[in-house]
């Protein structure tokens, strides 16, 4: 659904996105994390037409973005990270204006409008200006005038962006929801708004994607946890003698029991062989897993890398 090739856009000095690349498939959920000034933005409005790279390309729907703007466009609902909403507008108002420059056709215009408002959760607030409603309640506006043209693609500009812990909640359920029928690409800082929400995370630091993978792969590592019900002695020199370990630390097993972090020292899984081991050593085995990582600590990693 989305091609990006080589892309690279600067602002006079300041070099936004060098050389990114990356591929979305149909119906996947994904969210593009960086923290600020990484060119999530930049990106998403090269995205939809609204800004030129200076390198690279962009197909949607294998349409070429600079050649064929008003039919990506018309594939695409956008939330811009500030959407253009008129504040004297009543909500039904604002979005009759938005399906009318769509050219949502007249026959299809009264279904369209009320799919949208129920997906949104505006039913109740047609009537009112939108000057007057929430921040959460002018961010459904925002998305609610994505949606009008049924898009293929949603692409959603830090679409929590100011909202308090309920509305967030909220935002997400929504955008789930959305996400049964469209794909998703939306930017975000907040961690665990894409644990919540995304399949797969693009990590962007300083213009270059730093990670692109699911969030599983991202978690994973070849380490291992090893969780005994007591501790027999040397349990610790034991598995540093095992093949392909590189070191034993002690760890907070959560529930008092003694806990090990076996690291490994290439990328294979050390679980089958600690399994063995323990078999052998007659161990009382209580658990025993692969490590995994939060999301934070990848974040944070990749960060302080860049
Ligand atoms: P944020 O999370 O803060 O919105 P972002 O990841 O969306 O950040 P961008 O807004 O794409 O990042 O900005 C990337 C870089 O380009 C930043 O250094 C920013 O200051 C710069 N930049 C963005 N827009 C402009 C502009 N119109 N003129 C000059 N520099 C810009």
């Amino acid at each position: 659904m989305i091609n990006v090739t080589n892309l690279s856009k600067s602002y006079g000095p300041i070099q936004a996105l060098q050389g990114v690349n990356f591929h979305i498939a149909p119906g996947e959920i994904v969210g593009l994390l960086g923290p600020n000034g990484a060119g999530k933005t930049t990106t998403i409005k090269i995205l939809t037409g609204y800004l030129q790279p200076d390198d690279g390309a962009v197909l949607i729907d294998g349409l070429d973005v600079l050649t064929h703007t008003r039919e990506v466009q018309a594939r695409i609902g956008y939330l811009p990270e500030s959407a253009p909403l008129y504040p004297e507008l009543s909500v039904q108002s604002y979005l009759r204006m938005i399906a009318d420059l769509r050219q949502v056709p007249e026959e299809e215009m009264a279904l369209r409008l009320s799919e949208a408002v129920r997906a949104t959760g505006l039913v109740d607030q047609l009537t009112r200006p939108i000057g007057h409603l929430s921040k959460g309640y002018r961010q459904r506006v925002g998305l609610a005038q994505a949606i009008l043209h049924q898009p293929k693609l949603l692409i959603l500009d830090e679409p929590s962006l100011g909202l308090d812990p309920t509305q967030i909640v909220e935002m997400r359920n929504l955008i789930r929801r959305l996400a049964q029928r469209s794909t998703v690409l939306f930017s975000t800082h907040i961690l665990s708004e894409v644990e919540a929400l995304c399949d797969r995370v693009i990590i962007l630091i300083n213009g270059r994607v730093r990670a692109d993978a699911r969030l599983s792969e991202l978690a994973a590592t070849p380490h291992a946890i090893l969780v005994l019900e007591d501790a027999p002695p040397g349990v610790d020199s034991v598995l540093r003698g095992l093949d392909g370990v590189q070191g034993v630390e002690r760890v907070e097993s959560g529930d008092g029991y003694p806990a090990y972090r076996v690291l490994a020292a290439g990328g294979r899984d050390l679980c089958p062989a600690i399994y063995h081991l323990a078999r052998e050593q007659d161990w009382p085995l209580r658990e025993l897993r692969r490590d995994v990582r939060t999301l934070e600590s990848v974040f944070n990693e990749l960060a302080t890398a860049a």
